[in-house]
C-alpha cells in the first residue's frame, strides 16, 4: 500500500512535521527543534522509514490514524522511488492556522483557539530551517505549497517565505491557495509565485456564504481580480486558478455559467470546479461533461477542469480485499483495520445523505461484505458494533440483500482473475491457460457446493481470494526473469510461482496456499505425481469452468 506520508510532508504552523493533512494531521511525526536535520533524521531518515517500512510491507503505519484517513492508497504498490531519488513530491506549509472564515468542513474558531492558540503563525526561520535541510541534502521539491487548517495570507510574512523557498529552490513550483480576504499589493506578483488558487465557492453572497461562512463575496471575487489584472499588468507568467467547490448552492447550471463570465473578467485561467465530500450536501457528482460550456468561449480564453475530493472506491474495495483475506489467516488485528477503514471512509462519502438520496450500486456491495466479514466470529463484538455503527445513516438505503450482493462481488473477482491472467501472460509471454491450469492445480480440489446461496457466494469467494492472491504474487515475483530448471509437470519452470513454497510468491505476513505461518504447505507433502496430476487436471477444470462462465456472464 501507499500514502501521501511515502512523498510529500507536511509543515504544521507550529514548526512540527505531522502526518500529511487529513487523518494524520494531528499525529506529530517530529516537533520543531534546531539541532535536528528535517531531511537527513526526519524526511530521509528514522521518521519517515519507519513510515516506509510499513507501507512496503503492506501494513498501515498507525492503524489508529490510517483507518479514517483519505490517502491511504490501500489498493496501491508501494513506490520507493521517491525515498532512492530523495525526491518530495508536495512540501505543504500551513503558513498560518488563524482564519476569520468558519466553513462547515473546517475547524470551528473555538476548536482552533483550543486545540492550537498562539502563535498562530510559522516563523519565517523555521521555514528556513527545513529549506536549508533538504538543499544540503541534495532533495528535489517538485511543489512548495502553502496551504493547511488557516489562512496562509494571514501570516504577514507569507510573501518573505514566498521568495525564500524561490531563492533555494528556483525549479520547484510555488503555489497558495487562499480564501482570498487579503488586499493586493504589487509586489505579490513580483515574488516569485508560480500558481495561485482562489477558493470562492459561488457567484454572489447568497451562494458563497453557505460554506464560506463569515465570508464576504465582494471581497473574495475583488482581490482574486485585482490579483489576476496585476500580474497581467507586470508581464507576470502566474498560474491564476479559481477554485469553485461544487454544493446544492452553487451548483446550477446558469450559476457554473455565470462563473464562466466571472472568470473572464477577472482575468483568471483556469476554472477549476471540485467535487467533494466535506461540509454540505452535494446531491450528484460532476464530471467536465455535465459542466455547461458558455456558448462561443474560445478554448484557450479559460481553462474548465473538474477533480474530486472524495474517497476513492477502489482503494476502499481492496481494504475489504485485504480484510477477507485476514480473516482467512486469522490475523484478526489485521482484518478489523481494514475493515474500519472501509466503514469509515463509506461513511465519510455519505455523510451529507439525506432521506430521498439512494447510494450507487457498488457502495452497496461493498456495504454488504463488510457487513458480511464482520460476523465472522473472529471478530470480537466491540470492533463488530463500532464497524456496523459506521453505517447508520445507509443502512436503511439498501436495496441488494447480501446475497445478490456476494454474487456481484464474484463476478468482480472473476473479471479480476482474468485480468492477472491476461497480465501475466503479457508480461512473461506464456499462454494464459498455463496460469489458468496450473491455478487450479494448486487450490486442490473443489469443495461441493453448498446449496444456501449466500455461503455458496462466500465459499466461492474465499477460493477467488486465494487465486487472486497467487497471481498478483506471482506478478510480484516474475519468476520468469530467472527461470529455475523445468519441473516435470510444470511449464517452463513457472509452476513453481504457484507452487507454495517459501519465496514462491508469497505476499508478507501471508501463509503460503493460505496456510498459517509455520504449518508445511501443500507441496511439503506432495501426493505422488499421477495423483498429482490427476488431481491439478479436475481442479483445473473447474477453474476454466469458473472462468468461461464470468467471460460469458460480461
Ligand atoms: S494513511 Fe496513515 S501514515 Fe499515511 S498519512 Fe494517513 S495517517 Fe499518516
Ligand atoms: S477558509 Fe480555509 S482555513 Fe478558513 S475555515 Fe474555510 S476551509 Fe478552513
Amino acid at each position: 500500500m501507499d500514502c501521501h506520508s511515502n512523498h510529500s510532508v507536511f509543515l504544521r504552523s507550529t514548526g512540527a512535521l505531522a502526518c500529511w493533512c487529513d487523518a494524520g494531521s494531528k499525529l506529530t511525526l517530529q516537533r520543531f527543534d534546531p539541532e535536528v536535520d528535517y531531511s537527513r533524521d526526519v524526511v530521509f531518515g528514522p521518521v519517515f522509514g519507519a513510515i516506509r517500512r510499513k507501507l512496503r510491507a503492506d501494513q498501515m503505519p498507525f492503524p489508529r490514524q490510517c483507518q479514517d484517513c483519505m490517502v491511504l492508497a490501500c489498493g496501491a504498490p508501494f513506490d520507493g522511488g521517491w525515498e532512492e531519488r530523495k525526491e518530495i513530491s508536495v512540501f505543504q506549509v500551513e503558513s498560518s492556522i488563524a482564519c476569520i472564515l468558519e466553513c462547515p468542513g473546517c475547524m470551528t474558531l473555538a476548536d482552533r483557539r483550543k486545540t492550537y492558540g498562539r502563535p498562530w503563525h510559522l516563523e519565517v526561520e523555521i521555514f528556513e530551517k527545513y529549506l536549508s535541510d533538504f538543499r544540503n541534502d541534495g532533495v528535489t521539491i517538485r511543489t512548495i505549497d502553502f496551504q493547511g487548517h488557516g489562512e496562509p495570507l494571514l501570516n504577514r510574512d507569507i510573501w518573505t517565505m514566498v521568495r525564500l523557498a524561490k531563492s533555494y529552490f528556483p525549479q520547484t513550483t510555488v503555489s497558495i491557495c487562499t480564501a482570498a480576504h487579503g488586499s493586493y499589493a504589487p509586489d505579490q506578483v513580483l515574488s516569485g509565485i508560480d500558481r495561485m488558487l482562489f477558493s470562492i465557492d459561488g457567484i454572489d453572497q447568497a451562494s458563497f456564504e453557505p460554506n464560506r461562512v463569515r465570508g464576504n463575496f465582494a471581497k473574495a471575487y475583488g482581490y482574486m481580480k485585482d490579483f489576476c489584472l496585476g500580474a497581467r499588468a507586470e508581464g507576470r507568467q502566474i498560474e491564476t486558478v479559481w477554485k469553485y467547490i461544487l454544493f446544492d448552492c452553487n451548483n446550477r447550471p446558469e450559476q457554473l455559467l455565470r462563473a464562466q463570465e466571472m472568470a473572464l473578467e477577472a482575468g483568471v485561467g483556469e476554472l477549476h470546479f471540485v467535487n467533494t465530500q466535506l461540509g454540505l450536501k452535494s446531491s450528484r457528482i460532476y464530471g467536465l461533461e455535465d459542466i455547461p460550456r458558455l456558448p462561443g468561449l474560445p478554448e484557450d480564453a479559460l481553462k474548465i477542469t473538474v477533480s474530486g475530493y472524495l474517497s476513492n472506491f477502489h482503494d476502499v474495495m481492496h481494504s475489504v480485499d485485504k480484510a477477507r483475506f485476514a480473516l482467512m489467516e486469522a490475523q484478526v488485528g489485521e482484518a478489523v483495520a481494514h475493515l474500519s477503514f472501509a466503514a469509515n471512509m463509506i461513511r465519510r462519502r455519505f455523510e451529507c445523505v439525506e432521506p430521498g438520496d439512494s447510494l450507487p450500486v457498488d457502495y452497496e456491495v461493498l456495504i454488504h461484505e463488510v457487513l458480511d466479514l464482520c460476523d465472522d466470529p473472529l471478530v470480537g463484538p466491540g470492533p463488530r458494533e463500532a464497524i456496523r455503527g459506521g453505517f447508520h445513516l445507509v443502512l436503511g438505503k439498501l436495496t441488494l440483500d447480501m446475497a445478490e450482493a456476494k454474487e456481484r462481488i464474484v463476478a468482480w473477482k472473476a473479471e479480476e482473475t482474468e485480468r492477472l491472467l491476461d497480465r501475466l501472460a503479457r508480461e512473461s509471454g506464456q499462454d494464459r491457460m498455463v496460469f489458468a491450469r496450473q491455478l487450479a492445480g494448486a487450490g486442490g480440489a473443489p469443495a461441493p457446493d453448498p446449496a444456501d446461496r449466500l455461503e455458496r457466494g462466500a465459499q466461492q469467494l474465499r477460493r477467488q481470494a486465494r487465486d487472486i492472491h497467487r497471481l498478483a504474487s506471482l506478478l510480484e515475483q516474475k519468476p520468469w526473469l530467472t527461470p529455475p530448471a523445468p519441473a516435470p509437470d510444470t511449464v517452463a519452470g513457472l509452476g513453481s510461482g504457484l507452487s507454495s513454497g517459501p519465496g514462491s510468491g508469497r505476499t508478507p505476513g501471508l501463509g503460503s496456499e493460505g496456510t498459517p505461518e509455520g504449518t508445511p504447505a501443500p507441496d511439503a507433502a506432495a501426493p505422488p505425481r499421477g495423483l498429482a496430476h490427476a488431481l491439478k487436471r479436475r481442479a483445473g477444470s473447474r477453474v476454466l469452468r469458473v472462468l468461461r462462465k464470468a467471460a460469458g456472464a460480461r
